[in-house]
Order: C-alpha cells, then structure tokens, then sequence
C-alpha cells in the first residue's frame, strides 16, 4: 500500500529540516489522526526507508503517443492531488486510447489520424486542468495549449464553466483561468447558494 500526504511547503522544509525520525513520527501521527487510514493499517508493517517527500509534483508529457504506445493516467501526466482528477483522468484517458485503438484496428488507414485526434483531446483536456489547478500555470503554458484549453472550456456548458471559475477562485488560482473564461463572456463567480449542488449527504 502506498499513502501519500499533502503538506504545505512551510510544513515541509521543517520537516526537511528535520532528523529522519522526526520526520517518520510526524508521518505515523498524521495516519493515526486520520480515523480511516488508522483504521485500515492498523496491522500494516512501515518498509523501512521507504520515505520520501517530494515538491512541484505536477509533471506532463512532451507526447502522449509513442509509435502505438498510448500513454494514459499519471504514466502521461499527473497535475494536481488536492483537485481530485486523477482518477476520472485516468479513465477519461484509458476510454479515450481504447477508441483509439479500436479504430486503428478496424482500419489500419486510419491509425495515424486516431493517435492525432487523442493527442490532441487529452492534451486539450490536460491544459485546462493545468490552467485550473497549477498555480501561475499561464507561465508554463504555450499559447497553442492555452488556446486549446479554451476550445474545451468553449464546449463546456455554462454549469461547467462557472464551476471552474468558481473552484479556481476558492484556491486563489483564479488568475490562470479568469482570463480565459472572460474571453468567453464568464465573468461572475456565483455564489454557492445559486448554484444548485446535488445533494450529497
Ligand atoms: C497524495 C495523493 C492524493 C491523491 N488524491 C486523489 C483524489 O482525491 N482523487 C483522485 O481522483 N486522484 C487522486 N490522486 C491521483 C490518483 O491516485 C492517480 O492519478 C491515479 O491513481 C492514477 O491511476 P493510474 O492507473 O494511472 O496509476 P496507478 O494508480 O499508480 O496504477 C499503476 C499500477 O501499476 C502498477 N505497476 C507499476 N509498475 C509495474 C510493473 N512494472 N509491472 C506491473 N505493474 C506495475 C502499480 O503497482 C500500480 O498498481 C492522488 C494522488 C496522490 C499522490
């Protein structure tokens, strides 16, 4: 079993600075505070030296093809653990390459454009949540990337897109995406009662 754990980067150069066991005490009380990780390792054995702490986690492909290898799911990218994509990412990604495959098997003719076309909607879909979760993204972004985030922010519907707007404002990354949202005529971010959220409980 593999646990992670996000830190604020102030918590984590103390840590840094920190003596190895400290380092693991602090690791061990965040699980046991945590009722349903304490609960399901409770009999779990640490593998020794098997910690380790990691910063600017978000990384992204140069190609998300390779010949006919497909990558998909956080083996092409990963952007963000607290957004909360990573699995609907991964599986929006692995139907994306299934189809992909499937027509490329079907007619060989037309292998080559379907490797374009899910480069190019997971690529588009892969810019909008960097736009939407990596703070000052619109730094590391091309603007053929930022221009294709728009194309799917475009589609969305005006739910969707308020959501975003709505979410990157909550984090305080409204800066990546504001602009592009004004460009579409989103400019209000709704308040919560005006949107009507299913109801969870
Ligand atoms: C701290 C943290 C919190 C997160 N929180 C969320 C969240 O709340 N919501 C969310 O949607 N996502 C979250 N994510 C992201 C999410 O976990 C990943 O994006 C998702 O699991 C990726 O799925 P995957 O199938 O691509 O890779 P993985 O889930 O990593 O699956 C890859 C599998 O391949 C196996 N494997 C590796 N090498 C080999 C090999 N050589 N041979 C055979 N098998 C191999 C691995 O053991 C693993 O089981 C979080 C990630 C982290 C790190």
């Amino acid at each position: 079993m593999s646990v992670g754990v996000s830190l604020p980067q102030a918590r984590l150069h103390e840590l840094r600075a920190a003596d190895t066991a400290a380092h693991k005490k602090h690791f061990h009380q965040l699980i046991a505070h945590t009722p349903l990780l304490e609960q399901i390792m409770r009999d779990a054995e640490f593998v020794p030296g098997s910690l380790k702490s990691l910063r600017d986690y978000a990384y992204r492909p140069t190609r998300l093809t390779v010949g006919r290898c497909y990558l998909v799911g956080d083996a092409a990218a990963f952007v963000d653990p607290i957004n909360s994509v990573g699995v609907v990412f991964g599986m929006y990604a692995g139907s994306l390459a299934a189809g992909a495959i499937e027509r490329s098997l079907r007619e060989s003719a037309k292998e080559e454009r379907s490797r374009a076309l899910f480069e190019s909607q997971y690529g588009a879909r892969l810019a909008l949540f960097r736009l939407l979760a990596v703070p000052h993204s619109e730094q590391y972004l091309s603007p053929e990337e930022i221009a294709r985030a728009r194309q799917v922010l475009a589609l969305s519907s005006s739910r969707e897109r308020q959501l975003m707007l709505l979410q990157s404002t909550m984090t305080h990354r409204s800066q990546n995406l504001a602009p592009v949202l004004t460009q579409l005529g989103v400019t209000e971010v709704p308040e919560h009662s005006t949107l009507a959220l299913p109801d969870l409980t």
